[in-house]
């Protein structure tokens, strides 16, 4: 039995069960059950989510009254509208699209985030017996509710989210579907109707309200990435409910040996000049980093070329193309496969991990990444600008993010969004500092994309080696897209089982090394202490998402039980 049990009735909205992916990739160790048999398993709960089109009749209102009434913890996601008095809510209406502004900052749950928070439909209420943390507001910035309430409950604490955060987060990572030009910016900083489509041409954020600029620069970007913290936003709801009851519980760490973020840079060999190309690789190679080499049709570097690149570790990925229009250059799955089975046999690759497409190409909404899956394509970097004005986090995240399909299943194409074209020639060179700074304060992904034929224009080759050095100084690896993917997967294949109050295991069916795990201290814990396999190990204090944790990194065989207790 876990700690934490995420409640979803089968027949929810698809969207709903993306609450699976959200807490696998926070590393947040979770039951799911039916809303059918949560009565029998209640009591054994630290908390629970309630998620989505839940409807429970009158005796498992009882049992969830009586649970939070003797001390339990509880969170209300967009669900039944029976409980709201658990809550401390009233609900009134839907909401089609708002904010959520006013954040109270001593609050675990709402403090240190700052971007504009933009939610699609849900549930709007406001605080009765509750405390507002947040408020909503509808597009045009009117007053439309409570966004957030804390109540006490009997001996319980509840915490109720307005709006559908998990939906807002599908909508806004995977955008509508492309079959036109996009409307561009009104002050003209994103020209998206270009009569080409692209990703951009699905993004679902406000041109007005979801951008800020980069210091000292006064125009505006998508700073700040909203799902990112769309995603803190329950990431530390569940966080708060432990600190109240006093309890820890083991979080899976994003990355290894202790990292806080990522960066990565991709090249897009528009032109396939070898010269431009060996000068590129070059600097990368004298700042000693890895980096993802995304080769278009129909080629032309030498296969030497890609020997050195192979040889040094660095990655070859496809750079689809489907502007040129010609023979093999349509989008299409047909020209896709074409392509994809050519740079196989071109670069003398076995297999193929990743992929960007040219001029980040985009038709319909999730077919692409079904083409990508097929093909055994793991990580797809597409989703990213082509404009000035859409630099930044146009869809929403620095994390990488599987999508979910309209039947509710995960598609395994691990999407890491580009965050701008190259420095210099698309915007100044501190934009790269700025970036960097939003991806560390969400612990993310900061990827940006060097062509190598800019490399010998002015300044580029500098602004090359000033992102490096300041992520270096954010304490940020550079890796490759395929590196990115796999650790991914591999530390979805670890599993936290709660055993018993203060006692856990881990498991994993293949060996993963350096694996960083961080374990909540609530203020009220003053003797916090960490066993594994009954020996008493050091831990590192941090803070993370505004809380206390201790930090252990450990390695673990497949196989093997690693035995934790608190
Ligand atoms: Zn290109």
């Amino acid at each position: 039995m876990c700690q934490i049990v995420v409640v979803l009735d089968p027949n929810s909205r698809t969207t709903v069960f993306y609450i699976e992916e959200i807490l696998a990739h926070a590393g947040i160790s979770y039951d799911l059950i039916h809303a059918r048999d949560l009565g029998h398993q209640i009591d054994l709960c630290t908390v629970i989510i309630l998620i989505g089109d839940l409807h429970f009749d009158q005796s498992d209102r009882n049992k969830i009254e009586e649970y939070v009434k003797s001390g339990g913890t509880a969170i209300w996601l967009n669900s039944d509208p029976t409980l709201s008095e658990i809550f401390g809510v009233k609900l009134t209406e839907e909401i089609e699209e708002g904010y959520l502004i006013e954040l109270e900052t001593s609050s675990t749950i709402t403090s240190g985030l700052q971007s504009s928070l933009h939610v699609f439909g849900g549930t709007k209420f406001h605080a009765t017996t509750g405390t507002p943390l947040a408020k909503l507001v509808d597009i045009q910035y009117q007053p439309a509710g409570d966004a957030i309430v804390e109540n006490r409950y009997g001996k319980g604490y509840t915490i109720a989210l307005a709006a559908d955060l998990i939906g807002s987060i599908v909508l806004i990572q995977q955008g509508i579907p492309v079959t036109q030009d996009g409307q561009p910016a009104p002050d003209g900083s994103a020209s998206i109707d270009d009569d080409i489509l692209k990703t951009e041409d699905g993004f679902v954020l406000n041109w007005k309200w979801d951008r800020t600029p980069i210091v000292p620069s006064t125009q505006p970007v998508f700073l700040e990435p909203i799902t990112d913290e769309l995603r803190e936003l329950i990431v530390k709801a569940i966080l708060r409910c432990f600190e109240v009851k006093s309890q820890s519980t083991p979080i899976l760490w994003y990355y290894p040996r202790g990292l806080k973020s990522i960066a990565m840079m991709s090249h897009d060999s528009d032109h396939n000049d070898q010269q431009l190309a060996w000068s590129l690789l070059n600097v990368t190679d004298q700042l000693n980093i890895k980096t993802t080499w995304c080769i278009i049709y129909p080629g032309g570097y030498i296969p030497e070329f890609y020997q050195k690149l192979q040889d040094w570790d660095y990655e070859i990925a496809l750079h689809f193309d489907a502007l040129t229009k010609k023979t093999y250059t349509n989008w299409t799955q047909d020209d896709f496969n074409y392509q994809h089975q050519w740079l196989i046999q071109e670069a003398g690759i076995p297999t193929l991990k990743s992929n960007k497409n040219h001029y980040t190409r985009w038709e319909n909404r999730l077919e692409f990444f079904h083409w990508c899956q097929a093909k055994g394509i793991e990580v797809d970097q597409s989703k990213g600008p082509s404009k000035h004005g859409t630099i930044g986090f146009p869809f929403g995240g620095s994390h990488p993010w599987y999508p979910i399909d309209d039947n509710g299943k995960r598609i395994n194409v691990l999407e890491i969004n580009m965050l701008t074209q190259d420095l210099v020639i698309t915007c100044p060179v501190f934009y790269g500092r700025g970036l960097i700074d939003s991806v560390s304060r969400h612990y993310g992904i900061a990827h940006f994309l060097f062509h190598p034929a800019h490399i010998e224009k002015p300044n580029v080759r500098d602004a090359v080696i000033d992102v490096v050095e300041y992520a270096h100084l954010q304490g940020m690896e550079w890796w490759t897209s395929e590196q990115i993917g796999d650790w991914e997967q591999k530390r979805r294949q670890i599993r936290i089982i709660h055993q018993r109050h203060d006692r856990f295991t881990i498991t994993s069916p293949i060996s993963v090394g350096s694996v960083t795990f961080i374990f909540l201290i609530p203020d009220t814990i003053n003797d916090f202490s960490i066993q594994i396999d009954g020996r008493l190990i050091d831990w590192k204090p941090i803070s993370i998402y505004g809380c206390n944790f201790a930090e252990i990194i450990i390695d673990i065989a497949a196989n093997q039980e690693i035995k934790v207790q608190l």
